[in-house]
């Protein structure tokens, strides 16, 4: 999946579970630095990919981006496993405590698991790729959904753009049509 994709499902990932969970106050600076580290964590298996845009963005992202790429194992490898997955939370988990003394009002536990959902957004939507995900590493074997690799979606295809893509933002809406007087009361007393 590109990366207009993953945004938008970390993003949606977040709202579900934050609406499913009792209701607790929090800042509005906790919010927005969630809400990065959600959209970090939406897209962050990709480093092991050099056309990535993290790796697009640094001014020598191409040269570092083929380097890490390897040493990760190549594209859907290490970083699209559970075990990448522990691997890359613990790392946040670690730089988070680093950076906890200058963040303030900031909740470190609500940013690190809002990284957390986003990083699992993306191994749960590129399952529906047609290479799938090797979610047992070391165990060697891609698991994709549905299992008929015919029935699975080509990462940038009409239908990542013209079905995946509406059908997110579909659930989006029925999820908060269904929750809006939470959200009204969410936004009313609880973000201060
Ligand atoms: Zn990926």
């Amino acid at each position: 999946m590109i990366a207009r994709t993953h945004d938008l499902a970390a993003i949606s990932a977040l709202v579900i579970v934050s609406l499913s969970m009792p209701i607790q106050e929090i800042t509005l600076s906790t919010a927005i630095v969630a809400i990065v580290a959600n959209l970090i964590g939406g897209v962050a298996p990709d480093i092991d990919q050099p056309t990535a845009p993290f790796w697009r963005n640094l001014p020598v992202g191409g040269y570092f981006g083929r380097i890490i790429a390897k040493m990760l194992g190549g594209h859907r490898f290490l970083t699209h496993s559970l075990l990448g997955a522990a691997i890359l939370s613990y790392l946040v988990y670690l730089l988070l405590g680093f950076l906890r003394p200058i963040m303030g009002s900031v909740n470190i536990d609500i940013v690190w698991w809002a990284f957390v959902i986003g990083l699992m957004s993306h191994l749960v939507l590129d399952t529906f790729n047609k290479e799938g995900v090797p979610w047992l590493l070391p165990i060697p074997i891609k698991f994709g959904f549905p299992p008929l690799k015919a029935f699975r979606i080509s990462t940038d295809s009409w239908v990542e753009s013209w079905l995946v893509f509406p059908a997110i933002i579909l659930i989006d809406i029925l999820v908060v049509f269904a929750n809006y007087q939470h959200i009204l009361f969410l936004i009313h007393n609880k973000i201060m």
